[in-house]
C-alpha cells in the first residue's frame, strides 16, 4: 500500500482521560507585555479579532463536544478589549464546558480584576492560570491582582 496523505493524517478530536475535548484557543497575538524571550510584539489592542466574531468562534466550539476543557491563551486573552464580553459569552454556554480557563500574565490594572471578580462571582468552571514575567510584571501588582 502506498503512503497518502489519508493514511497520514488524522483530523479528529483528540481527548484526555477524563473524556474532556481540550481546546487550546489562541485569540490573537497580541499582549501587553514585550518580553525579549518572546516571538510577539504585538502590542496593539486594536489589531485582536472581532468580539463578535470569537462569540462565532464559541459557538462552534460547542457544536463540537459538551465536555469541553478550554484554555484561552495568546498573547495576553485579558488584553483583548472584547474579553469580558466574551468570558460572558462562554458563561453562557458553560453546560458545555468542565473548566474554562484564562492563562493570563496579570498584567491589566488591579480594577480589571475586580470587575472580573464582581461580574463573574460564584461561576465555579472560571479559572485564571498565571505566568510571571520578571522584564515587566511588578510583583506587588502581580500579587494584588
Ligand atoms: S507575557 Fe507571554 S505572550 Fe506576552 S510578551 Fe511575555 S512571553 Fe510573550
Amino acid at each position: 500500500m502506498g503512503v497518502t496523505m489519508q493514511n497520514l493524517v488524522a483530523v479528529e478530536p483528540v481527548k484526555n482521560p477524563q473524556n474532556r475535548l481540550r481546546i487550546n484557543w489562541d485569540m490573537g497575538r497580541r499582549c501587553n507585555y514585550i518580553c525579549s524571550y518572546c516571538f510577539l510584539h504585538n502590542r496593539q489592542p486594536d489589531d485582536f479579532p472581532d468580539t463578535k466574531d470569537l462569540h462565532a468562534v464559541v459557538d462552534n466550539m460547542v457544536d463540537l463536544d459538551n465536555n469541553i476543557a478550554l484554555t484561552m491563551t495568546g498573547g495576553e486573552p485579558t488584553f483583548h478589549p472584547g474579553y469580558m464580553d466574551i468570558v460572558e459569552h462562554l458563561i453562557k454556554h458553560k453546560s458545555a464546558f468542565s473548566i474554562i480557563n484564562t492563562q493570563t500574565n496579570l498584567g491589566m490594572p488591579y480594577k480589571f480584576f475586580q470587575e472580573f471578580a464582581r461580574r463573574f462571582e460564584g461561576e465555579r468552571k472560571l479559572r485564571l492560570s498565571m505566568s510571571y514575567h520578571i522584564e515587566f510584571a511588578k510583583v506587588e501588582d502581580a500579587i494584588k491582582n
